[in-house]
């Protein structure tokens, strides 16, 4: 699961579908009258605000760092925007605020064989989407517009 980051108000307009234009040009055998499916309508809806999109566990770390509801979705009011916003800077001017983020990458192997994986996460990726969510929530405090997350 994973969670994007948004200003609704910042508008949309209906494109040509990405997926018709390559299955016509790369396997037209798997067109279906013409569509890239039999639902598709031929065109999409493109998004024309800024918008982080974040696994849900990185959603998580993010969401409690900013002292805001852990949740699958939810707003932040254009009102609430600059003290976020305020927080988004806090955190990336205090190390320690984000030392609980880093984890060490690792490998395990498990009685009966399974293995499991984590990449681990540096401070160097915190920043990143600290940063990301900084350039949307000025975004959004310069339009006045607020910001969803679902
Ligand atoms: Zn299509």
């Amino acid at each position: 699961m994973s969670s994007t980051f948004m200003c609704p108000e910042a508008g949309s307009r209906e494109v040509p579908c990405e997926f018709c234009a390559r299955y016509k040009a790369e396997m037209p055998e798997y067109l279906v009258d013409g569509k890239c499916d039999r639902y598709c309508t031929g065109t999409q809806t493109e998004y024309l605000g800024p918008q982080v999109n974040l696994s849900g566990y990185n959603t998580s770390s993010i969401l409690r760092m900013l002292d805001l509801p852990d949740e699958e979705y939810g707003s932040i009011p254009a009102t609430e925007v600059p003290e976020v916003l305020r927080r988004v800077i806090r955190a990336l001017n205090v190390t320690s605020k984000r030392a609980h983020t880093v984890e060490e990458a690792f490998e395990e192997r498990g009685a009966l064989g399974a293995r499991m994986v984590s990449f681990g996460n540096t401070d160097e990726d915190t920043v990143r989407r600290l940063t990301s969510m900084q350039n949307l929530l000025v975004y959004a405090a310069d339009n006045g517009f607020e910001v969803v997350w679902s």
